[in-house]
């Protein structure tokens, strides 16, 4: 059963229909690439997912349950519990500027008050050593690198002990020499057999770690199904003058 299933999924902004009918399953432990141009929906597909959009029409379900059933969304509760099984990671890593690298981390669990203290520590601590920044976590936010902020980000996402990873180009603000310390995370997660939905410019990662890839353009999945193969034996034009474009 897949953890995520997407069935005719639409969303438009006024006249424009930026998806125009998405259907997608993704499973347990899968790293699911997702490639295409530039204002081709990949955003607003992953901001749907965790309710950061609404979408006007199709479905979606986590695990077995509807977060929209055919246009209609589940009671705010409902809605709060299934997306709860979900972090994002984002392009510009939004941290809270006034928060150190252990406040960052720490707030969401806080202001969801079901664990003590120790608890959360605890946790910071551990995944603060997972990201490397164990030196840094009095630090606050203004004085790391774009490739520390990302980590910190990734770190914080992973405290709420998602099932579920997104990152929507978690490299693309990055300098070149600051991708690899955060690919690497990404890559660990993966090896940790962590359900991630990456949507990446990054093609050498995506053939390296993704085990599916889909590939996006003007609102619609053009083509999708295993990585390697879609990189090396693209179906249909649009895939192929994309990936002759970025490989
Ligand atoms: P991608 O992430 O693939 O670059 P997006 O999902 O960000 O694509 O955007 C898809 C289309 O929707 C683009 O044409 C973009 O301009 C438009 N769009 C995105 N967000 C909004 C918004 N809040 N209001 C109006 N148009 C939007
Ligand atoms: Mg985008």
């Amino acid at each position: 059963m897949p953890i995520i299933s997407v069935s005719n999924l639409k969303k438009s902004y006024g006249e424009l229909d930026v998806l125009k009918g998405i259907s997608l399953d993704i499973n347990k432990n899968d790293v699911v690439a997702i490639i295409g141009p530039s204002g081709s929906g990949k955003s607003t597909l992953l901001r749907s997912l965790i309710h950061l959009e609404e979408i006007d029409g199709g479905s979606i379900q986590i695990n077995d349950e509807y977060l929209v059933e055919q246009g209609s969304y589940a009671k705010p509760q409902e809605i709060r519990q299934i997306t709860s099984k979900m972090g994002m990671v984002f392009q510009h890593f939004d941290l809270f500027p006034h928060l150190t690298v252990s406040g960052n981390l720490e707030i969401a669990p806080k202001l969801a008050k079901k664990e003590p203290m120790d608890k959360i520590k605890a946790r910071s601590e551990e995944l603060l050593e997972k990201v490397g920044l164990t030196n840094w976590k009095n630090a606050y936010p203004a004085n790391l690198s774009g490739g520390q902020k990302q980590r910190v980000a990734i770190a914080r996402a992973l405290m709420m002990e998602p099932e579920i990873l997104l990152f929507d180009e978690p490299t693309s603000a990055l300098d070149p020499e600051l991708t690899g310390e955060v690919l690497e995370v990404m890559k660990n997660l993966a090896k940790e057999k962590m359900t991630m939905v990456v949507v990446t410019h990054e093609m050498g990662f995506a053939l390296e770690v993704a085990t599916k890839a889909i590939f996006m353009d003007n609102g619609e999945v053009v083509e999708s199904g295993n990585a390697k193969a879609l990189f090396e034996y693209p179906q249909f034009d649009r895939t192929k003058a994309f990936l002759k474009r970025s490989l």
